[in-house]
């Protein structure tokens, strides 16, 4: 069977103000609105087309944390996905982790494409699809904004520096994705409904043979400086004086 495997990460939501905990160990996550992960969506919604077209028969989601990321997983459920794995644990998840967890995870599933966000928005590591595809052995294309499946090949338009950049990867392969590649599609209600009768299967990562080990420590967590104050003008030559003192324009 066509398979294919999205990982999921359950973050603070996008738009939230992220407040840093007063003694410094990291941010507030307590009463705060927490979302599936926008690259992930992206991911997703990709996914769900690839098999909307015929291309791939089964869409599965996964996700590494607490008991509370099911949440998220009856959101990818609604969303259109087959079914759900929950790999659960609070230990801190890093990108090795993650990427063990994943690999354990195809060797089960044997999935023909893992996609998965370019990076999370908690800790923008930009880390876990490259090691993912680095054990699994196969190719990736990260930062996609266009996905084309051939013939036991993916046509993948990635964002660089340069511009755009179109590689040709034989399956099975690692996808990331970038903001550009689909809009994520509105949940219905009675698709929530319809959810919540869906697989989502409960694992411990040593299930999979992963103990999760931290290799990162965070030392300390500090909100940015506070922007100062912006200067008012009246009218473009006031701006264009107020820029020339400032040695920005000649
Ligand atoms: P990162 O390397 O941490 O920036 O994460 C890149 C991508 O890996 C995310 O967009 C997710 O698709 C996936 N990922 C990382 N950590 C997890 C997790 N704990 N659960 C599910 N997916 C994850």
């Amino acid at each position: 069977m066509n398979r294919i495997l999205v990982a999921i990460k359950r973050v603070v939501d996008y738009n939230v103000r992220v407040r840093v905990k007063p003694d410094g160990t990291g941010v507030v996550t307590d009463g705060v609105k927490m979302s599936i992960n926008p690259f992930d969506e992206i991911a997703l919604e990709e996914a769900l087309r690839i098999k909307e077209k015929g291309q791939a028969q089964e869409v599965v989601v996964v996700t590494i944390g607490p008991a509370d990321c099911q949440q998220q997983l009856r959101t990818a459920l609604a969303m259109g996905a087959d079914r759900a794995l929950h790999v659960q644990t609070d230990a801190v998840i890093e990108p090795l982790t993650a990427a063990r967890i994943f690999k354990s995870l195809i060797d089960r599933e044997q999935p023909m494409l893992a996609i998965l966000g370019k990076q999370a928005i908690d800790d923008d590591c930009n880390q876990t699809g490259q090691m993912l595809s680095a054990l699994w052995g196969r190719p990736q294309a990260t930062f996609a904004s266009k996905v084309e499946i051939g013939d036991g090949v993916a046509t993948v338009t990635r964002e660089i520096d340069a511009g755009l950049e179109t590689l040709e990867i034989d399956l099975p392969a690692v996808i990331t994705t970038d903001l550009r590649l689909n809009e994520p599609r509105y949940v219905k209600l009675p698709d929530i409904m319809k959810a919540k009768k869906k697989p989502l299967d409960v694992l411990e990562p040593a299930a999979l043979g992963v103990t999760p080990s931290e290799q990162l420590k965070a030392i300390r967590y500090e909100p940015p400086p506070q922007r100062s104050k912006g200067v008012m003008v009246k009218d473009a030559q006031e701006l264009v004086a107020a820029l020339r003192s400032k040695g920005l324009i000649q």
